[in-house]
C-alpha cells in the first residue's frame, strides 16, 4: 500500500531491490533476518503453525493458516503445496479444529497450469468443507488479479466455503466488490501489500484509507460474511461505529490481523465479542512475505537494519 510519498518510494525500492535473486540468497542466511522473520511467522513445520492455532484459540481467537511460499515453475512444486495443505487439514481434523487456510494462487501453479491450480484449490476446499472450514483466496499483485478472481468464479459455485481478497489500494475494487456482492461472495478486504503503479492503484495513504472505508461500509451493508483485515485503529474503530449505527450484528462479520501484529487489538476485540482471525504463516518460503512485512512499515526496516548491524 502507498502511504506518504517518501514512504512510497522506500516501499518501492526495498521490494524491487529485495526481489533480486541474490539479494534474496543472501538475506535468507542474515541470522537477523530470519529472527527477525519469525516475529510475523509461526515457525517451519506444520506442528509450529498447529501451536500457534492452538495457542490462539486458548485465546478465544480463530485462525486461518498460510504454508508460506509463492511462484512456482513447475507443476510438481503445485502438487507439493497442495499436498502440505492436505496434510495441514488432516492435522486439524485429528484435533476437531476448523481452522480456515489462506492460499496463494502462484503458490498452487497459477503461473504454470491454470486448469490445474483449480484441481488443486478446489481439492483443497473439498477437504476444508469436510472439516466445516473455509479456504480463502489471498490476492497478490496487479498482474495476477484478473486470474485469482476467474479462479475464484470458476470454484465458488462448486465449493461455497472458498471466499476472496480484494485490495482497497486498487482503483478497480470498488467495481470489484459490487460483482463479489452480486455472487454472493465472501470477502476479505485488505489494504494491499504489493507496489503498484499510480495508473492502477490509489497513491497515498489517506486516498487508500478512504478507499477502504467506503468499501468497508458498503460490504457491513451487503456483504456475505466479510473480514475486515486490517490493523489501523481508526479504520477498525469506524467499523464498530457503523455496524452499530446500521443495526448490523457482530455475528454478520469477522476482523482479522497478522500473527505478531496488534495482539492487544486482537484481544481487546475478541473480549468485545467480535470474531478475531489472525493469519498465521508457516514454512521455509518466508521471505516474500517478510519482505512485504518490512516495506509496509518503515520502523520495521529501521529495526531490521539496527539489529542486522549490532551483529
Ligand atoms: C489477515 C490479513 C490478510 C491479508 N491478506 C492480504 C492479501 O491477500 N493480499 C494483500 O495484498 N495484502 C494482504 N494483507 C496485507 C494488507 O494488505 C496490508 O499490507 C497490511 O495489513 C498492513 O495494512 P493495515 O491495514 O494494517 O494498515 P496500515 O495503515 O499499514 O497500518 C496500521 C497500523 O498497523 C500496524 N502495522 C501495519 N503493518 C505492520 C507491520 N508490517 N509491522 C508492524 N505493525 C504493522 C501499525 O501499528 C500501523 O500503524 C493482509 C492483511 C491481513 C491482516
Amino acid at each position: 500500500m502507498a502511504t506518504s510519498t517518501a514512504t512510497g518510494v522506500l516501499r518501492h525500492s526495498l521490494l524491487a531491490v529485495g526481489a533480486r535473486t541474490e539479494i534474496r540468497d543472501l538475506a535468507m542466511h542474515l541470522p537477523a533476518a530470519r529472527s527477525f522473520a519469525g516475529r510475523f511467522v509461526a515457525g517451519e513445520t506444520r506442528d509450529d503453525a498447529l501451536r500457534a492455532v492452538l495457542a490462539l484459540r486458548a485465546r478465544g481467537i480463530q485462525a486461518t493458516v498460510d504454508f508460506l511460499g509463492e511462484h512456482v515453475r513447475e507443476a510438481s512444486q503445485a502438487e507439493a503445496v497442495a499436498a502440505e495443505y492436505e496434510a495441514l487439514l488432516a492435522d486439524f481434523a485429528a484435533r476437531h479444529l476448523d481452522a480456515q487456510v489462506s492460499v496463494k494462487p502462484t503458490a498452487l501453479g497459477l503461473d504454470v497450469d491454470e486448469a490445474l491450480c483449480r484441481v488443486l484449490v478446489g481439492r483443497i476446499a473439498a477437504l476444508a468443507a469436510a472439516n466445516g472450514a473455509a479456504v480463502r483466496i489471498d490476492m497478490e499483485g496487479s498482474a495476477y488479479t484478473e486470474r485469482t478472481l476467474a479462479l475464484f468464479k470458476a470454484l465458488h459455485g462448486e465449493h461455497p466455503n472458498v471466499g476472496i481478497v480484494l485490495q482497497a489500494y486498487l482503483r478497480r475494487t470498488a467495481a470489484d466488490v459490487e460483482a463479489m456482492l452480486q455472487l454472493g461472495a465472501s470477502v476479505r478486504l485488505c489494504k494491499g501489500a504489493y507496489d503498484e503503479p499510480p495508473t492502477i492503484a490509489f497513491a497515498n495513504k489517506a486516498e487508500v484509507d478512504a478507499s477502504y472505508q467506503r468499501l468497508m461500509e458498503r460490504l457491513l451493508l451487503e456483504g456475505h460474511r466479510p473480514a475486515f483485515a486490517t490493523h489501523d485503529p481508526r479504520l477498525i474503530r469506524h467499523a464498530l461505529w457503523f455496524a452499530a449505527e446500521h443495526g448490523v450484528g457482530r455475528e454478520r462479520f469477522d476482523f482479522e490481523m497478522l500473527y505478531g501484529i496488534g495482539r492487544p487489538l486482537q484481544r481487546r476485540l475478541a473480549d468485545a465479542g467480535y470474531t478475531v482471525r489472525v493469519y498465521v504463516p508457516y514454512g521455509r518460503e518466508w521471505y516474500g512475505y517478510f519482505l512485504r512485512r518490512l516495506a509496509e512499515r518503515p520502523a520495521n526496516l529501521a529495526f531490521f537494519l539496527g539489529a542486522a548491524l549490532r551483529r
